[in-house]
């Protein structure tokens, strides 16, 4: 479920400090007032914690353009550089 910021408008709320968090699902409509105090609150940055992207596995072409050794362990249980 995407978490979304929101922050008291206009002022920090005393109860909140300078926003809060709230986790919602994508069919709930935004908070328009807080939770807690009832002020009025306006979403802030969209901070979505989605599966972060997976980093693409260097190839070993990629490994070697970067300078990297590749070894390769050989069926004797030996690594041979490659
Ligand atoms: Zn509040």
């Amino acid at each position: 479920m995407p978490l979304h910021r929101y922050a008291p408008v206009p002022s920090p709320c005393r109860l909140c400090g300078d926003g809060f968090e709230h986790r919602q699902s994508a069919s709930e409509p935004d908070l328009h007032h807080c939770p807690t105090c009832g002020q009025a609150v306006a979403r802030a940055t969209i901070e979505t914690v989605n599966t972060p992207k997976l980093l693409k596995p260097l190839s070993v072409s990629d490994a070697k353009n970067l300078g990297f050794s590749v070894f390769k362990k050989t069926s004797s249980g030996e690594f041979e550089r490659q």
